[in-house]
């Protein structure tokens, strides 16, 4: 399809340009496992897009959008106390506030509305 919004790209984990074309599908995501887990929406650049390579950054995709963010433990339990839903602006405040809490392994960050995977933070 052809963006016709501001797509993010699951690969460089940029925003799609209004006008490029894009592959829409279905991702398996591996995490969490269990009750948790659910298939999510992604873009893709239809062109060849260079992966998102970064550590210890935050992929600069969520932060224009109203997010959705969960965080999960070890077991891959949801931890409710730690998620949040709101503006992409937070999500350093918000993830620093997850990964100070031992018990989360991995937090997935998701656009609020139409559910599509923007990244997945693991502590390493
Ligand atoms: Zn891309």
């Amino acid at each position: 399809m052809i963006a016709d919004h501001a797509s993010p790209c699951r690969v460089c984990l940029r925003d799609a340009a209004i006008g490029e074309p894009v592959l829409l599908g279905s991702y398996h995501l591996p995490r969490p496992r269990g009750t948790y887990w659910t298939p999510s929406p992604i873009f893709v650049h239809a062109d060849a897009c260079a992966p998102f390579d970064a550590a210890d950054e935050i992929a600069p995709i969520p932060r224009p959008r109203m997010i959705s963010a969960r965080a999960y433990d070890a077991t891959d339990q949801c931890l409710y106390g730690l998620g949040f839903a709101g503006e992409g602006t937070e999500i350093d405040t918000r993830l620093a506030r997850a990964l100070d809490d031992p018990r989360t392994t991995s937090v997935n960050v998701h656009t609020a509305k139409p559910g599509c995977l923007l990244c997945w933070v693991e502590r390493l």
